[in-house]
């Protein structure tokens, strides 16, 4: 801008001297023009009174640089001339000024010479003889006063150009100056040229639209960090390369990194040839998901493409945790293989013996050893599947209904049907305690106690003993099973509420058990919102506490 103005200012100093110049000239030259016409014009009255009383003789003392005189015959004779020889001229009758005079008496003309930078003036009178006396001179044009006067011409066009540009260049800098010092953060604030007013207004309403929108935006983003932020989900969204945009703290956990990855590319991030192979395939055919393990936990990882306008701006990376899934998953595969291995061997040895029966290879006296076991695996056949059932049952969590019950009560109603089992083997079985009323499912509260109490029995040494203690605790009904059995090696503590899951397979087989029964234990406790623990130790007994919370709300169980 301070170029241009200097440029300008320049230009229009040059133009104007330029103008000025060539309009004084012309005005200078019309003006001495006219005087030196009016100087030769009196030269020739002056020549013409002394050529009329002198002749020759007068013409040949006329001394003069400044013009020449030259005495024409009525015929166009040249009689005399002041600067030739008159013999060696032509005939002057044609030329206009002589012609002029010799019809009207007076007449002048003017004529370039060969250069144009000269022009030759001429008049003529007729003197009373009838001869005519012409005066010549000549006269500059513009071209030679231009010529004559360039050096100063071009002295005052460098000196005007020298002059106007410090002026220029001061006069653009005092113009610019306040524009350069503009407040533009308080547009409104300036006070400098009113011509500029109009533009700071302008700057002023664009600002707080741009604050506006800025305000708009920080609000959207703030809220979509809230909303993100306190997502368990993992989200991570990336461009169309595949760097990362944006990642919440849930992301962050699951991928061990830190919000600094923003920018960096999400296969740094999550070095591993899956996530190579999702993002890639993800951006190709739209969508595509993984499973991860992070700490202890498994992930399905969602990698969805975004479009806009039909071509990939993006990439969505969803996270979420499926741990209970796969692990429900895996129990549920675990437990259809483990049914039906529990199923099979006992169908196995039901069938084997069928078949010895039916192709009369049993002897008479081993038929009864023989029909016994089908049946004692027949009866092994019921009780699994009716533990099947239940857990099936508990599984679905339907509702079923409640009512008061005696955990007292019911202990010594269990007691006296595993007396003969304890008898058997001489085990002692005692209850004590509260009479540990609450509202509960008596066939479940049943079962529980009916398992814990069975397995006490099956797992204890001959002679040992079996107590069961309740405790009321105002908000809940506390039931201890404690027997002085072989107890539980640590290792196998934590899995025995496992569906199928035994210490001594042998040993739970013999004594009838299905391995379903501590499941069975932990489901109905479940169902009731309590608790159930185990505590053993090996040779010495165990003792398995369940704590039934009172204050359940019954209507909604
Ligand atoms: P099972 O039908 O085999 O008894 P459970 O689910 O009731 O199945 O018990 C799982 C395993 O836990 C048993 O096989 C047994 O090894 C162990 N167990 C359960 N209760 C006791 C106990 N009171 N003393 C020792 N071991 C026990």
């Amino acid at each position: 801008m301070t170029g241009k103005i200097f440029r300008a200012i320049v230009s229009v100093a040059v133009i104007i001297l330029i103008a000025s110049t060539a309009v004084i000239t012309g005005c200078m030259y019309s003006y001495f023009g006219g005087v030196h016409e009016q100087q030769l014009s009196n030269e020739l009255d002056l020549a013409a009174a002394g050529t009329e009383q002198g002749g020759e003789s007068y013409l040949a003392q006329v001394r003069s640089d400044n013009f020449r005189l030259t005495w024409i015959a009525a015929d166009g004779t040249v009689l005399y001339d002041t600067h030739a020889n008159a013999s060696e001229m032509t005939n002057h009758a044609e030329r206009e000024e002589v012609a002029g005079a010799l019809s009207y008496g007076r007449a002048a003309s003017s004529r370039y010479s060969s250069t144009l930078l000269e022009r030759l003036m001429y008049e003529a009178v007729r003197l009373s003889d009838g001869t005519v006396l012409r005066i010549a001179a000549s006269r500059a044009t513009v071209g030679a006063i231009v010529i004559g006067m360039l050096q100063p011409i071009l002295f005052v066009v460098i000196a005007a150009a020298v002059v106007s540009g410090i002026f220029a260049s001061r006069m653009a800098k005092r113009i610019v100056g306040p524009l350069n010092r503009l407040d533009l953060e308080h547009p409104l604030e300036n006070d400098v040229y009113p011509e500029v007013s109009p533009l700071l207004t302008r700057l002023h309403q664009q600002r707080v639209q741009i604050d506006d929108q800025l305000a708009s935006l920080r609000r959207r983003a703030d809220e979509f960090e809230q909303i993100t932020g306190s997502m368990t989900e993992g989200l991570v969204l990336l461009d169309a390369k595949g760097s990362v945009l944006s990642i919440n703290p849930a992301a962050c956990k699951i991928f061990q990194t830190n919000p600094g990855c923003v920018g960096s590319d999400f296969v740094a991030v999550n070095r591993s040839r899956d996530t190579i192979a999702a993002v890639s395939q993800a951006f190709e055919q739209g969508h595509s998901e993984i499973r991860i393990s992070r700490g202890g936990h498994e992930y399905q990882v969602d990698f969805s493409r975004i479009e806009t306008g039909g071509e990939a701006v993006g990439m969505a990376v969803l996270a979420f945790d499926v741990t209970e899934q796969a692990f429900a998953e895996r129990n549920r595969r675990e437990f259809t293989a483990n049914v039906s291995h529990e199923l099979k061997t006992p169908l196995q040895s039901i069938v084997g013996s069928a078949e010895l029966i039916e192709n009369g290879l049993v002897k008479q006296e081993d038929m009864p050893r023989f029909i016994g076991r089908i049946r004692q695996e027949a009866l092994r056949l019921v009780l699994l599947i009716e533990d099947i059932i239940r857990l099936s049952q508990l599984d679905e969590a339907e509702e079923m209904e409640k009512e008061r019950v005696s955990l007292y009560d019911m202990s010594e109603e269990v007691v006296a049907a595993l007396q003969p089992n304890a008898a058997a083997r001489a085990i002692t079985l005692s209850v004590e305690g509260d009479r540990g009323e609450f509202d509960a499912v008596p066939r479940l509260i049943h079962e529980i106690v009916y398992n814990l109490c069975d397995n006490a029995i099956k797992y204890n040494v001959d002679g040992g003993k079996v107590l069961l203690r309740i405790t009321d605790g105002g908000n809940s009904v506390k039931l201890t099973v404690s027997d002085t059995g072989i107890g539980i090696p640590p290792q196998h503590q934590d899995r025995v509420f496992e569906r199928f899951y035994r210490v001594d397979k042998s040993h739970s087989k013999q004594s009838g058990g299905t391995g379903l029964g501590l499941s069975i234990v932990k489901h109905a406790v479940q169902y009731h919102h309590g608790s159930v623990s185990l505590e053993s130790e090996t040779g010495k007994g165990t003792t398995v506490t369940v704590i039934f919370p009172k204050l359940v709300n019954v209507a909604g169980d």
